[in-house]
């Protein structure tokens, strides 16, 4: 036993494994930023639809990613441009996993900004890149000055933004964003996996700009089930990715989904439209709050400081509640908290707690 574990390695060995939740039914779950709308429910005829298409899904035989309109279906939904390609992944969570692997020469640098998303630095070490992470301004804005000179410095073959970002909801400046994918030698990934939140996006540019990919998902407007994200960018790169990409990485039931899905955007837009317009709500009632501070956010969730986040985590979970903590994530973290806008009644629920414990 003790030779087969030295077959792993070691750094493999010291790691942990990413956390999913494992709750009660009762639980009102705002820790992931999924959407609290099944996107079909409120159409017994869609759903009905939708049913009848997953019944009748070829599962008998392999997806064909390519065939299976989706692309077309997204191209079409999101408005990108010709000159782009996409790819298709298992969730943009693969996306990541594959640019990185892309990239995963000796000595190649991944830099990006601290806090971030956590999967950046994990897919670093997976594939053995140095990483440097520049931290963030104490308000989560870009320090650009000192990304352009780690950029300068380190040469990066590879480059993450999340737009907005995760965990802390503000969006960069555009044109600091944009000063960056044209000092980076390498790639610039912006991850827009909260793009249908935001006001603004970099699709528009996919394609345009040779070392751009914007990388996106569906997971955050009511598809986190199905796995599904897409990279769109120049064919320089585009072209070498679809090499990697495992040819069955996609399953018949969520290429359909998907595609169902892109037919009735409409539908997953009055979803984002009532989250959004819930996030506005949720942030001027939390930013009444004088013992708390709101972090102004352009995504799904709302990051806010606390007094104590380990006393709000527990009292929330007391009822029912689970947020993320982010307190010891990243000393920029220092008693901040995570939660995912809900339904009104599941975002109320939060607003009692926080009053009960903070006041007006
Ligand atoms: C949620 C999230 C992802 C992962 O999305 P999936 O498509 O579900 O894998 C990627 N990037 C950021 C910044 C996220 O917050």
């Amino acid at each position: 036993m003790s030779a087969l574990k030295d077959i792993i390695r070691a750094d493999v060995r010291a790691m942990t494994a990413y956390q999913v939740a494992d709750l009660p039914e009762d639980f009102i779950k705002l820790d992931a930023m999924e959407s609290p709308y099944h996107p079909f429910s409120s159409s017994p005829e869609l759903l009905a639809q939708w049913q009848s298409s997953l019944a009748a899904a070829p599962i008998h035989l392999y997806p064909n990613p390519a065939t299976s309109g989706l692309q077309q279906a997204l191209r079409k939904a999101f408005r990108i441009p010709d000159a782009a390609q996409i790819v298709l992944g298992n969730g943009s969570d693969e996306l990541i996993q594959l640019l990185t692997m892309l990239v995963a020469k000796p000595d190649a640098v991944m830099l990006t900004v601290e806090p971030s998303f956590v999967m950046y630095k994990h897919n670093a070490v997976a594939y053995g890149l140095d990483y440097v992470g520049i931290p963030l301004n104490d308000d989560f804005s870009l320090n650009l000055p000192a990304v352009l000179q780690a950029v300068e410095k380190h040469r990066p073959a590879l480059v993450f933004l999340a737009y907005p970002n995760n965990p802390t909801g503000v969006s960069f400046r555009r044109e600091e964003v944009m000063a960056v994918v044209r000092a980076a030698p390498g790639i610039v990934v912006v991850d827009e996996a909260y793009g249908p939140f935001s006001r603004d996006s970099f699709l528009n540019e996919a394609g345009h700009i040779e070392n751009l990919v914007v990388v996106r998902t569906v997971s955050k407007i009511g598809f986190a089930g199905i796995r599904i994200g897409y990279a769109s960018g120049s064919p320089v790169i585009m072209n070498e990715l679809a090499k990697i990409v495992p040819p069955y990485n996609m399953n018949q039931l969520s290429l359909l989904t998907a595609k169902f899905a892109m037919e009735h955007a409409d539908l997953i837009e009055a979803n984002t439209a009532k989250l959004k317009s819930e996030l506005g709500r949720m942030f001027s009632e939390l930013s009444g709050v004088s013992r708390l501070k709101a972090f102004p956010s352009d995504a799904n969730f709302i990051t806010i400081r606390v007094p104590d986040a380990q006393l709000l985590f527990d009292t929330l979970k007391q009822n029912k509640i689970l947020i993320k903590k982010l307190h010891g994530m990243h000393p920029l973290l220092d008693q901040c908290v995570r939660i995912t806008v809900g339904t009104p009644e599941q975002n109320d629920a939060v607003l009692a707690v926080i009053r009960q414990l903070y006041g007006n």
